[in-house]
């Protein structure tokens, strides 16, 4: 089934009976190619790519709850590729590149929005790190514009420029960067792998790992086992839980971050802003809601829900930096479960045991990766190599300490990430 425009008015003028479901229900085969472990933005994005890329459509993605569930329905939606140390950025300028892509490879309208970034700095510091980071993600192809105070003005006019603690220099503006809808994304990649032969099986928790001789030979599942010479973990804020199944014990500690929505309000907040003196950042969706968010939680935790201490913080960081949001009221808030390394950058390679790869450490920013993720990590589990751009995603860089990208440069504590 494609959409189009013309579909759509054909099904409008025929009483919309023509819609088929977006993917097939189908019941676990015994054996399969490969299983991929998770459900989310980036297991999906990985079969989608083993199917289209690589032809490897005797696939099946293993889900324990429903497509949309965990985080890649649950985040801030921001895509961007400002990042400054090398490993991360050339991957995700990959990644933005594929979102530039994303509709047309998919044929599904995920509402990406290329409205701008900009995070503002307060300090002459700040400004110097800005100017930076511009370097390096112009140096990458990317583009990055260095605002003045009247330059974010022109652009955001309700912010606080003149609070006394935290006067507002300027910004870095990332044009390219913006925001998606989240769980459009999921659905997308789930349809590009359904079309392709790609078995999706929700409500199928893996619950062991069965490895002889020290090579994988399948899965355990909540419907019984299922037998694949490759498996790929990608269960995001499970990833120590799936992976201590194959007795293997991450680098990883799993926080909460939790996320705001008020009620819809007209347009007025054009771009996404960052707050440079506190974990704060803000974006309007277009069904009106200004969506916010700030710091994790500080604590490891499995409950996809958060505390009041940080919503406390959040409220007081977003009314520092622009009060006028005092007047809109706060609609709903949740949580999600973040897989923290301790260098704050993501792991896709291949694990100890042979065919047994693994995708994780996205902290709190890998919606934006979903689509990079997704073909890097297909491009592993396809060819035994690792993708160019992923390279440096490295599992014992933890073990060896060499090729460490602590892109905040706060040392290796998990939560200061
Ligand atoms: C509040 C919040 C705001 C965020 N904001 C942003 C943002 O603005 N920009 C950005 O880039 N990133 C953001 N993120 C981070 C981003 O959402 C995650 O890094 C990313 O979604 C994780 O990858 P995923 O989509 O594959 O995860 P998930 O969607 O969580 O997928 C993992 C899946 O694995 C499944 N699973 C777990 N265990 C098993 C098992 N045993 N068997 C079978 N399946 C299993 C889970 O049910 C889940 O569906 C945010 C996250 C949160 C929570």
């Amino acid at each position: 089934m494609r959409f189009s425009g013309l579909r759509v008015i054909r099904e409008g003028l025929t009483g919309n009976k023509g819609w088929r479901p977006h993917w097939r229900d189908p019941a676990p085969k015994a054996e399969y190619d490969i299983v991929i472990i998770g459900g989310g933005g980036h297991g999906l994005a990985t079969a989608h790519y083993l199917a289209k890329v690589h032809g490897l459509r005797n696939v099946a993605v293993l889900e324990k709850g429903y497509i949309g569930g965990g985080n890649v329905g649950r985040n801030t939606t921001i895509v961007r590729a400002n990042y400054n140390m090398p490993g991360n950025s050339e991957f995700y300028s990959h990644s933005l590149k594929l979102w530039e892509g994303m509709e047309e490879d998919l044929n599904y309208n995920v509402m990406h929005s290329q409205r701008g970034v900009i995070n503002l700095f307060h300090s002459d510091g700040q400004r110097d790190y800005a100017a930076r980071r511009a370097n390096t993600m112009i140096n990458q192809g990317d583009d990055a514009v260095l605002l003045d105070r009247a330059g974010v003005r022109k652009m955001a006019p309700y912010l606080d420029f003149d609070n006394v603690r935290f006067p507002i220099y300027g910004g870095l503006y990332h044009p390219r960067g913006g925001t998606a809808r989240h769980d459009a994304v999921a659905w997308g990649f789930a349809r590009g792998a359904d079309s392709r032969g790609v078995d999706i099986i929700q409500n199928c928790e893996v619950t062991g790992i069965d490895i002889e001789n020290g090579a994988v030979r399948g899965v355990q599942t909540s419907r019984g086992a299922i037998r694949a010479s490759k498996v790929g973990i990608v269960v995001a804020g499970r990833s120590g839980q799936v992976a201590a199944m194959a007795g293997m014990r991450l680098p990883i500690e799993s926080h909460i971050l939790q996320a705001f929505v008020t009620e819809g309000l007209k347009p007025c907040i054009d771009q996404v802003i960052t707050f440079g003196m506190g974990h704060f950042y803000i974006s309007q969706s277009d069904k009106g809601g200004l969506v916010f968010g700030g710091d994790l939680d500080f604590y490891a935790s499995y409950a996809a829900r958060g505390n009041l201490p940080m919503a406390e913080h959040v409220m007081e960081a977003g009314m520092t930096l622009m009060p006028m949001i005092g007047k809109a009221k706060v609609l709903r808030s949740w949580g999600g479960i973040m897989d923290m390394t301790p260098d704050g950058s993501p792991i896709i390679d291949k694990t100890p045991v042979d065919g047994l790869f693994i995708d994780c450490g996205w902290c709190y920013g890998g919606f934006k990766a979903v689509p990079g993720s997704g073909h890097c990590f297909a491009h592993l589990i396809a060819t035994g190599n690792p993708h160019p751009v992923a390279e440096k995603f490295r599992l014992d860089r933890f073990r060896t300490g060499v090729g460490l990208m602590d892109e905040e440069g706060t040392g290796a504590q998990h939560n200061l990430h």
